[in-house]
């Protein structure tokens, strides 16, 4: 066994205790019912090249400009992300770099703001995400946070609220963009408010990029100064981030990433964007868009029919908060109770939310993964339906079991990663 190092790219040795875990999480993806509004199922193609050779290649720089030798072919992997991602998103300019959608985020603050400087955000309460000012978050700790809630009565952004705190605020960088907010997110007004008061504008679209790139969301390109993304949620893409902007902020954006916030770049994730963006690129994602709105507004009127109440009464997007507030069940019991069945979504603060956040009042419930899978309305009819008798009857262990029986055979009719052996 001395030598046996030498055949490491030739024997396929398995890890039988990996193996065995990797088994039971593909069964549970196929058996499960996803309704985590950041999640979804990427093609195969995706999954292939994430688990490619172009993980093995050190590739610090840019095409053209790279910190080793050997990176022609790994240029030409991030040339095509970049062709098909400006394409996409009719950016002129962007970088597929940042390995998750905070990295993303944290290089932008890195090339515009200094310690101190003043961002305004969406409370994290009303649909904001920690990475815009969340005191535990570098954002938190290193500027000088302020936020806009949304309006009490309607729970949609308040524009002119926001455009008040923004005089009294006089923020360098005003960010646009959450985790849970289930309405359009006006980006024009947003820019309108920042040239009122001299700040930059970061879009971040991570939950509605893939909505965006299909049509169905206005776009913030060309009118944020910067645009974030994730490629892993709508996008339906490989586990990663994306940041867009014109052109001229090219050299700063670049710098930031590499080297200001990150090394190597993931190589082979990068190529796994790159079919995301071309996936996207095919008509077929626009209808897919379309039916994921198309379901998310079906299952929120199951919810609401039934005499739920949903937070700003509707929903313009993938996703929508139910307040369980009425219901006698926090989001954290409603959570574990449908979990109990196999019908995964998380709880969620809901605005003005009186419990923490590890309790809440809401759950917040979306599209992107049962559209991936082929769900319509009919299945929406049904999923209401489970959610509906699982949070009525969760005391009642012999109905939950049989529920759960109901979950698992509707999610057989949908499968998913059939190509897939273990
Ligand atoms: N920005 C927003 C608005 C998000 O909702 C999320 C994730 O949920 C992120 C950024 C962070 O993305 P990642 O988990 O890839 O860092």
């Amino acid at each position: 066994m001395k030598d046996s190092y030498k055949n490491h790219t030739r024997s396929w040795v398995k890890d039988e205790e990996m193996q065995a875990i990797l088994k039971r999480e593909l069964e549970r993806q196929q058996s499960q019912i996803i309704l985590i509004a950041s999640e979804n199922y990427t093609s195969m193609e995706v999954i292939r090249m994430m688990g490619s050779i172009f993980t093995n290649k050190y590739a610090e720089g840019y095409p053209g400009d790279r910190y080793y030798e050997g990176c022609s072919v790994i240029d030409d992997v991030e040339e095509l992300a970049i062709k098909r991602c400006n394409e996409l998103f009719n950016s002129s300019f962007c970088n597929v770099q940042p390995h998750s959608g905070v990295q993303a985020n944290t290089a932008i603050f890195l090339s515009i703001l200094n310690c101190n400087d003043k961002i305004l955000s969406m409370n994290l309460r009303d649909g904001g995400h920690l990475s815009h000012g969340h005191k535990q978050n570098l954002t938190g700790r290193y500027f000088d946070i302020f936020t806009y809630s949304v309006d009490p009565e309607t729970e949609m952004i308040d524009y002119e609220n926001v455009k008040k705190i923004a005089h009294i605020a006089r923020p360098k960088l005003i960010i646009a963009g959450a985790s849970s907010y289930s309405r359009i997110i006006d980006y024009k007004k947003f820019r309108e408010i920042a040239d009122d008061v001299g700040a930059y504008l970061m879009a971040d679209i991570a939950h509605v990029a893939g909505l965006i790139a299909g049509g169905v969301h206005p776009t913030s390109i060309g009118i944020a100064d910067f645009t974030t993304a994730t490629t892993h949620k709508t996008l339906r893409g490989p586990r990663g981030g994306l940041i867009m902007a014109d052109k001229k902020y090219s050299g700063l954006i670049n710098k930031a990433v590499f080297p200001g916030t990150q090394g190597g770049p993931l190589m082979h994730v990068i190529a796994a964007k790159s079919v995301c963006f071309k996936e996207a690129l095919d008509p077929s994602f626009k209808d897919y868009t379309a039916k994921i709105i198309e379901n998310s507004k079906a299952l929120c009127k199951v919810m609401k029919d039934a005499g739920f109440r949903i937070v700003s009464g509707g929903t313009d997007n993938h996703l929508f908060l139910v307040d369980l507030t009425g219901q006698g069940i926090t989001g954290y019991e409603a959570s574990e109770t449908l979990a109990s069945v196999g019908i995964i979504l998380n709880k969620n603060v809901i605005p003005y939310d009186s419990l923490n956040p590890n309790i809440t009042s809401g759950i917040r419930i979306g599209t992107p993964a049962v559209t991936t899978q082929g769900m319509g309305i009919n299945e929406m009819q049904k999923i209401g339906e489970y959610i509906i008798f699982a949070l009525k009857n969760r005391d009642n262990k012999t109905a939950l079991a049989e529920l759960g029986m109901k979950v698992k055979k509707l999610a057989a009719e949908f499968p998913v990663y059939t190509d897939i052996v273990s």
